[in-house]
């Protein structure tokens, strides 16, 4: 298959912002491509050359780019950088000035999709002493091959830069069309719920179509999208929910890890799917020692502790456990505990069928407790005093809340799925009228004053993961001390987008736009309807989205969540009437 087949499709799916009108393309595009094809192309669509959670990225930087382009195209290097800087877009450079080289020479050999995988691959391999020279050779040796189109996707894909607009959901809707029934759509959506891989979703349904995906499994080694909990303003609400009776759990405050032990080891797997093992490998030690089955996937919090007091500690902490380098000492100077609250896998058994009691004691079945191993303190309520009782001492523990969970039978571990079975209620639920909200950047304006020419305030976004869109909720400017104004175009520049990214709307205009990427922690006094703001467009107010009130930045950049973990435009939603119905008891 020819390179240029996709590269044209790239380029119309960019130029759509019509959901619809893209899963029409993508799912016509999926039946047309040589099916043993259909893995690597469902990657490539989304910039990856594999699912997300293999942890090994292109790695080239800015700079090597710079030079393959320069010298395929026979550009200098300065003037390739001033270009560049202009158009924010490697993109987009390569375009015009391979375009402009292709006038002048017509020799080159078409490139087809594999050849260009091959390189890619050997790109991602490449490492030594002279890795850098070979990686600019490899990419330099397809662009002298590529058209201007394919020369624009290769360099947005090696620089981690490609966002063509087709999210995961596009993507399942369009190979349901494809290869099943849009009725089919939950149990091929359950199949990467459960393997985190898309592009295995794919080919297992265009090879074995529908019944193929049904019995795919849950594997080790591949992790499982995570279970979420929904929110209510009041423990009494909460209770009520669960039917008079539920399980309530500390909530602790620090990093969610899914941990699949195997035999050869084990891997930690933050929630939005990095490996997380170098940062915990003692975690991932005691783990493996402790676990009484020879294979078990499990989900904790790891949270820092006290050395001294043994108390634990805020979230922060935990964070210097994300440092790569110095762990030896990292680990000896903030010591963590993994706090467990789930079983979703052990030795061949998918426990995640099983109701929560269930999953509780086969949990404390598996492991030996003790040490850095710990389950979260968990007890059964059977009235709301029990449960405010019991929030006040999770509070006192040091945790952020409770997690109530339902005891039904139907309490099984829904992957990917936020829904009632699991219910969060936070001390900050008490203090403000709503709880923070975790948005992604979508774009900056320059600011004024001390500010001038630098970004001075953010516009943010949630995320619609019914459409796969961005809607913004604030533009946001209070909250960031100096050493954040600073370092802000280290942390944004490189999503930096020449035009409003195709999966973002948006009625206000930055001064730059970003691809939606980096996420931030934010709080706000109230949620309005908002004539400005895109998120939940219309369904509030036929003209109207809904925004946030008095933004600011909480100081904590959630680089454990992706753009689509961000809070979504349902739970603003959700927030908003618990926030109006509060309002309309507090009047009467
Ligand atoms: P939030 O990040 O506010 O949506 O809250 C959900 C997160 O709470 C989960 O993703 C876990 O990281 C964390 N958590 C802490 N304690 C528990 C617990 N006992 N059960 C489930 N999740 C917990």
């Amino acid at each position: 298959m020819l390179y240029s087949e996709l590269a044209e499709q790239f380029d119309a799916l960019e130029h759509t912002s019509s959901r619809l009108e893209m899963t029409a393309m993508l799912s016509h595009f999926f039946t047309t491509v040589p099916p043993e094809n259909l893995r690597i192309i469902v990657y490539l669509c989304q910039g990856k050359l594999h699912p997300d959670f293999y942890g090994v990225e292109l790695g080239m930087s800015d700079k090597l780019v710079l030079k393959a382009i320069s010298s395929t195209s026979g550009t200098p290097l300065k003037e390739t950088e001033k270009m560049w800087t202009l158009m924010g877009d490697p993109g987009a450079v390569a375009e015009q000035l391979i375009g402009k080289k292709k006038q002048m020479t017509l020799f080159s050999e078409p490139l087809t999709l594999e050849r260009m995988v091959k390189n890619l691959l050997a790109i991602e391999s490449a490492d030594g002493r002279d890795s850098q020279t070979k990686k600019t050779k490899l990419l330099a040796q397809l662009l002298h091959d590529s058209s201007p189109i394919e020369a624009r996707y290769l360099c947005r894909i090696v620089t981690g830069r490609m966002r063509v607009g087709a999210g995961s959901m596009t993507i399942l809707d369009a190979l349901a069309d494809a290869f099943a029934n849009r009725e089919d759509r939950p149990e091929i959506e359950r199949g990467f719920n459960i393997t985190c891989d898309l592009g295995l979703v794919a080919e297992t349904l265009a090879e074995k179509g529908l019944e193929g995906v049904k019995e795919m499994k849950i594997t080790i080694g591949n992790p499982i999208k995570v279970m979420l909990a929904e929110r209510l303003p009041s423990i009494t609400q909460v209770v009520e929910k669960m039917g008079g009776r539920c399980a309530m759990e500390y909530k602790y405050d620090g990093i969610r890890v899914q941990a699949h032990i195997g035999k050869d080891g084990v891997k930690l797997y933050s929630r939005r799917l990095e490996d997380l093992t170098s940062n915990f490998p003692d975690i991932a030690d005691a783990l493996r020692k402790q676990c009484k089955a020879e294979e078990a996937i499990i989900e904790g919090e790891c949270v820092a502790i006290d050395g001294k007091t043994g108390e634990m500690l805020p979230f922060q902490s935990v964070t210097h456990r994300r440092k790569k380098h110095g762990m030896e000492n990292a680990i000896k100077e903030f010591p963590v505990k993994i706090f467990m609250f789930d079983i979703i896998y052990s030795d061949g058994i998918d426990v995640s069928l099983y109701p929560y009691p269930e999953r509780r004691s086969r949990l404390g079945e598996t492991f030996d407790l003790g040490g850095q191993v710990d389950m979260t303190t968990m007890r059964i309520i059977d009235s709301p005093e029990e449960g405010e009782e019991f929030f006040n001492e999770a509070l006192a523990a040091k945790c952020e809340g409770i997690m109530a969970k339902s005891l039904y039978q139907d309490s099984v571990y829904r992957a990917g799925s936020r829904g009632f079975l699991w219910i969060k209620y936070k001390k900050d639920y008490e203090a403000a009228l709503t709880d923070s909200f975790d948005l992604a950047v979508v774009g900056a304006f320059f600011g004024m004053g001390k500010r001038a020419g630098k970004y001075g305030a953010l516009l943010m976004a949630a995320y619609d993961d019914e459409t796969g869109r961005f809607g913004t909720v604030c533009k946001l400017g209070t909250g960031f001390d100096d050493a954040f104004l600073a370092s802000m175009p280290e942390l944004l520049d490189k999503y930096l987008s020449e035009e409003r990214p195709s999966s973002v709307d948006a009625k206000m205009i930055p001064g730059v736009w970003f691809d939606p990427t980096v996420v931030l922690e934010v709080v706000a006094a109230e949620i309005s309807i908002s004539p400005i703001h895109t998120a939940a467009e219309g369904m509030f107010n036929s003209d109207a989205g809904l925004g946030l009130r008095f933004p600011r930045f909480t100081g904590r950049v959630r680089d454990d969540k992706g753009p689509e973990q961000c809070t979504t435009v349902h739970e603003i939603c959700e927030m908003y009437e618990l926030q109006e119905k509060k309002d309309s008891r507090l009047g009467e």
